[in-house]
């Protein structure tokens, strides 16, 4: 307590930036009406929807009418998949990566429960994926395939425009999850040729709880949600008119500061993994080096548990994420680090540091100072084999 925060963990979730909660404001403050109303105060609120909607759109090279607002990226994706079996009946196949967010791979279990046959992609020790496998895994039963754009937990990036244009070629649907991607790597689904992509607001420095869908114009789309008419039909639900707002001005901030941030996240990762890597033996990066977004790091430190370096750096004021999913009582290895072929323990034993706008060189220099004595104490006082 009393010591500044020192947050990692910008994958997670990001702060809201000052530019973008004054933005909104005014729409929990004043102007708090109803889109749909047809009387004056709330109807005049389409107009800030269509400004929002076409600050969203030019963050992805999309065209305004291509934007579907939606209460978060886990939405978003369960829309695709949905959509991509309920408007080809005859297609009861999807393919998606061994190593996708929760979001997709709880999806696609639902799904399988379902009778859908779902492939998943392997990927190398490095992370990354041989497009062959698709190639191989691609059929007339396929109806979806969805491969994120930047993982999550060790930020390593998909050749996206390469697997569309081969589904393109099968005429099979593309979505892409791009959840990590804005802010860090630039975003255009023209050149790329995907069908859908999914954002979620609170990972660009906007609050939580909104979330978009870009569904190309042309393509076959039914709501997920059965409801008001909301979104041109295309997501039922009252507006959430001031999330709209903070995240078509947030998405306006990621395009902007794009050349500047890049190279300035990149360089303090870069800064915290070699200092990691040099001051604290029996440490490795987990993903390959290249491509991959620039503010990720993922670590393992052999013979400590991750959940012990947590701790003693929650002490410390310093939040990063560890590469396994607590749930209840029982620790899951991170299902990514494990299909990149990395034991069990190796995976316990991994952190990720996601840098983010407000990071400063102190929040390295922080971690850099304390975290070698921790791993050092945790050695001496639990080894792990
Ligand atoms: N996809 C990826 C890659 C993510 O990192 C996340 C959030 O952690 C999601 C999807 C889900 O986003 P949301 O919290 O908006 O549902």
């Amino acid at each position: 307590m009393g010591q500044p925060l020192c947050y990692l963990d910008n994958n997670a979730t990001t702060q809201v930036a000052p530019e973008v909660l004054e933005a909104m404001l005014p729409f929990l403050r004043e102007r708090w009406g109803n889109p749909s109303s047809a009387y004056l105060f709330g109807h005049q609120l389409m107009a800030d929807l269509d400004r929002a909607r076409g600050q969203v759109a030019a963050l992805l090279n999309a065209d305004a009418s291509e934007i579907i607002f939606t209460s978060c990226a886990t939405e978003s994706i369960n829309t695709v998949f949905h959509n991509a079996l309920l408007t080809q009946p005859g297609r009861r196949h999807v393919i998606t990566t061994a190593v996708e967010h929760s979001a997709t791979m709880k999806c696609c279990a639902q799904l399988e429960q379902r009778g859908v046959r779902v492939t998943y992609l392997p990927v190398d020790s490095g992370g990354a994926l041989d497009l062959a496998r698709l190639d191989e895994a691609l059929t007339d039963e396929t109806a979806l395939a969805s491969i994120m754009l930047a993982n999550n937990e060790t930020g390593v990036m998909f050749p996206v425009a390469e697997a569309a244009r081969r589904c393109r070629e099968r005429q099979v649907l593309f979505h892409t999850d791009a959840v990590q991607a804005p802010g860090k790597a630039p975003l255009d689904v023209r050149s790329w040729g995907v069908d859908f992509l999914s954002l979620s607001a609170h990972k660009l420095h906007a609050p939580k709880g909104i979330g978009a869908l870009f569904a190309r114009r042309g393509v076959k789309f039914q709501p997920y949600l059965a409801g008001g008419g909301q979104e041109r039909g295309r997501r039922a639900g009252t507006e959430n008119v001031a999330g709209m707002v903070a995240f078509g001005r947030a998405a306006e901030l990621a395009r902007e500061e794009l050349a500047r941030d890049i190279p300035r996240l990149r360089a303090l990762r870069d800064r915290l993994e070699a200092g990691i890597l040099e001051r604290i033996p029996g440490t490795v990066r987990n993903g390959a080096l290249e491509p991959r977004l620039p503010n990720t790091a993922n670590l393992a430190f052999s013979g400590v548990e991750a959940e012990g370096m947590l701790l003693l750096l929650d002490q410390a004021g310093i939040c990063v994420s560890s590469g396994s999913a607590c749930t209840t009582g029982s620790l899951d290895p991170s299902h990514v680090l494990i299909a990149m072929g990395c034991a069990a323990a190796r995976a316990r034993g991994s952190l990720r540091f996601s840098f983010g706008r407000y990071n400063r060189e102190a929040d390295v220099d922080r971690v850099l100072e304390k975290l070698p004595g921790m791993v050092e104490r945790l050695r001496e006082l639990a080894p792990v084999d």
